[in-house]
């Protein structure tokens, strides 16, 4: 291994992995591995899976390991801790980067563990900021601690935005590839089968945020992040469909500049520019092939035909615990639908119901939201059984 030319070898960062065996989990330790020079793995947790996290702790020999919730039986190697609040130890570890990729609302307190410690947040889950926004971006300031997007086009909105002020802004523009079922006919969508709502045109994910690429309820969730991550308000924030997924979102200037980023559909370039803290590294993904390529088409969002990225925007504007009643009962709903208990067109409208049943609360605490989004579950899941209380 040579020194850079600047005669100067940046030391490794130290990075700590929530979420370590999920999709961007599984991403972030290839892009970990292959720059064994620049980031060291001190500290990796998993959800449930016992053995993938095994892997990746012998792989990288990585000192600290916590399984928030082992399933029963799993044999736990020595040393490995157990629970949330282990998982919240690792987040506060001394270390350059915590990488959050523990899907849902479960990302939560482990979020809050890092931003306490001062920790560079580098963050998968958009759910923490649509659930509590104001409270992590308030937590962030008084700890000095910073939150980096890894979502593909907050992190595209992230490069579009870096040198500009933000007085310069006019809008945000979010692009979505609209699906699978773009232009199927909505009369059909009752039909709509797991396997069919799973097959995504152009990304390759977890099936939490597959489903929700589906919905659009996906675009809705990243306005209300957006929001929360570059301060812009909601009617300054725009989604267009965008079906090749080339251009990952853009940034529209006072002066009429439009700046894009572009690049393949892989989400190891986000990721690794976050864990690096915005510096670019060699050789992640081959440059995007604009001529005899996909094409670059953009269209308006059918609001009849994906009702839900209204219904998030109404959400996010509503502010209080709206979002997180939101995001609740969409990971309910989503749930259900993969598990085959509801219709793929059942999913928007309980949610819908459940924000409209929601006791409004304007300045939330953490533990406000933390009821919020127990109470959303309940609702969401009684309505499943149809057995919805009133109370
Ligand atoms: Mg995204």
């Amino acid at each position: 291994m040579t020194t850079s030319s600047a005669g100067m070898q940046p030391g490794r960062r130290r990075v700590v992995l929530l979420g370590a065996t999920g999709s961007i989990g599984r991403q972030c330790c290839d892009v970990i591995g292959r720059f064994p020079d620049r980031f060291e793995l001190i500290g990796v947790a998993a959800g449930s899976d016992v053995v993938g996290l095994t892997e990746v702790v012998e792989r990288f020999n990585v000192p600290r390991a916590a399984v928030v919730d082992p399933r029963p039986g799993a044999a736990l190697p020595a040393g490995m801790g157990v629970g949330l609040e282990a998982a919240c130890e690792l987040a506060a570890l001394d270390c350059e980067v915590v990488c959050v990729a523990i899907p849902g609302a479960a990302a939560l307190r482990p979020t809050m563990a890092a931003l306490d410690a001062g920790r560079t947040v580098a963050t998968a889950t958009k759910e923490v900021l649509v659930m509590a926004g104001e409270l992590v971006k308030a937590r962030a300031a008084s700890g000095g601690a910073r939150i980096l997007p890894v979502d593909s086009e907050h992190s595209a909105l992230w490069q579009c935005l870096r040198g500009e002020r933000a007085e310069a802004v006019r809008r945000l523009v979010l692009t979505a590839s609209g699906g699978p079922f773009r232009q199927r006919d909505p009369a059909t969508f009752s039909a709509v089968t797991v396997d069919e709502a799973l097959r995504h045109p152009t990304w390759t994910m977890g099936p939490k945020v597959t489903i929700d690429s589906a919905t659009m309820m996906n675009k809705g969730l990243e306005i209300i992040e957006a929001h929360f991550l570059f301060d812009v308000a909601y009617p300054d924030i725009a989604v267009v469909i965008h079906p090749t997924s080339i251009v990952h979102s853009f940034v529209e200037f006072i002066d009429g500049a439009v700046i894009a980023q572009l690049g393949v559909p892989d989400m190891r370039v986000p990721i690794a520019l976050a864990l690096a803290d915005g510096e670019r590294l060699p050789g992640i993904a081959a440059p995007v092939q604009l001529t005899g390529g996909a094409p670059l088409d953009f269209f308006e969002v059918d609001s009849a035909r994906f009702p839900a990225v209204a219904l998030a925007r109404a959400a996010g504007e509503r502010g209080g615990v709206a979002p997180a009643v939101l995001s609740a009962a969409n990971e309910v709903a989503v749930a259900a639908f993969l598990d085959h208990r509801i219709g793929y067109d059942g999913i928007v409208p309980l949610v819908a119901e459940t924000i409209e049943a929601a006791p409004g609360l304007p300045a939330p605490t953490l533990a406000d939201i933390l009821d919020a989004d127990g109470w959303a579950r309940r609702f969401a899941s009684a309505h499943l059984a149809g057995a919805v209380s009133t109370a």
